[in-house]
């Protein structure tokens, strides 16, 4: 919100009457909303629009026109202040950009921070997802000097550390989409769960929800958002999935596999955790010119060398990752 000063027609009136003749030119359409009223020790002033409007629906005020400078509250967009506007993404109270280390980095933080309320911190990112802990490296540029946030989605709250755990909130509508199929029988084992947020949500439809994660720290945050979103049917395991899947053969009705770029490492372990007749929630990026056949042929090979079946009963893009590459998710049930 920016404040300019400007001159407007406005109504003198005394203050006794000063709210109803505010409401009433608010009902006709003829207050000026953005400029702030005046007083003195006896009088309001009411910045007014038209003067055909004054004259026609309010002839006994018309006399009282006069001229005044107010205060104009103005909604600045980011092409007012920047000339474009600049992509980034919003997690918590944290605002994410590309850095490409330009003097203009400063300056969209400064503006962000100055058209979003919500948002305290500007961070760049240094470095795309990376690692085994799918972490990225950034800078802060503009406010408060934190990576720590809360980050709400769908009712549910998700404390993370965006410099030492991944989190996205791209994947929203997917996890919900995943959610939505868990019946209250069924056991989720969530392979690669960060800080939960497939995992937490999943947990409020299903008996049951493993999740494991091998970054220490999203297990630190997982604990707590379990606490924090009061789930207790969660059993939260702290290690390489690979390892921990030799205390869980065929437990799960649906396995969450979001480790994109290494999901079909781990094929052969998840057909070791699924359930025959279970479903397995595969995950991949994958390029334009081969979105899922690919895919499908790795998992119904990897199926096949363990004596099983694979039968795809869904797939889809669920974001784009780069000009040529997709998110893929397929949906994959195991006899
Ligand atoms: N599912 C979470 C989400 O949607 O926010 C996190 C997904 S992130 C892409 C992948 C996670 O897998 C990371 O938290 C990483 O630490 C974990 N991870 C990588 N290799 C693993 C392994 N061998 N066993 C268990 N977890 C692993």
């Amino acid at each position: 919100m920016a404040v300019r000063s400007e001159r407007f027609r406005c109504i003198q009136v005394s203050k006794s009457n000063g709210e109803s003749v505010r409401r009433a030119l608010a009902e006709a359409g003829a207050l000026q909303r953005d400029a702030v009223i005046q007083r003195d020790a006896d009088h309001l002033y009411i910045p007014v629009r038209h003067k055909a409007c004054i004259e026609n629906s309010f002839p006994d005020l018309s006399a009282k026109v006069q001229h005044r400078v107010f205060e104009r509250r103005i909604k600045l967009s980011f092409d007012d202040i920047l000339g474009f506007t600049p992509s980034y993404e919003v997690i918590g109270d944290i605002a994410i950009i590309d850095a490409d280390s330009s003097p203009d980095d400063k300056r969209i933080a400064d503006t962000i921070i100055l058209l979003h309320k919500n948002v305290r911190t500007v961070l760049a990112a240094l470095t795309d997802v990376q690692g085994e802990f799918r972490t990225r490296d950034f800078r802060v540029i503009s406010g408060k000097p934190n990576t720590e946030t809360v980050h709400k989605e769908y009712g549910c709250r998700y404390e993370i550390d965006l410099a030492r755990v991944y989190f996205t909130p791209r994947l929203a509508t997917e996890r919900k989409r995943i959610s939505d199929q868990i019946h209250e029988t069924d056991v989720v084992v969530d392979m690669f769960a960060g800080v939960g947020p497939f995992s937490i949500l999943t947990a409020k439809s299903a008996r049951q929800v493993i999740a494991i994660d091998k970054n220490p720290v999203a297990i630190k945050y997982l604990r707590r958002n379990a606490q924090l979103n009061t789930v207790n049917n969660m059993k939260i395991i702290c290690g390489d999935v690979r390892d921990i899947s030799k205390d869980l053969h065929y437990v799960a009705d649906h396995i969450i596999m979001n480790l994109p770029h290494s999901a079909h490492k781990f094929l052969d372990v998840a057909l070791t955790i699924v359930k025959p007749g279970g479903t397995i929630h595969y995950y991949d990026i994958r390029s334009e010119d081969d979105l899922f056949d690919g895919a499908q042929e790795i998992i119904e090979h990897a199926a096949e060398a363990c004596g099983m079946t694979a039968h795809i009963l869904d797939q889809r893009v669920i974001r784009s990752y780069s000009p040529h590459q997709s998110n893929v998710a397929l949906d994959v049930t195991i006899c």
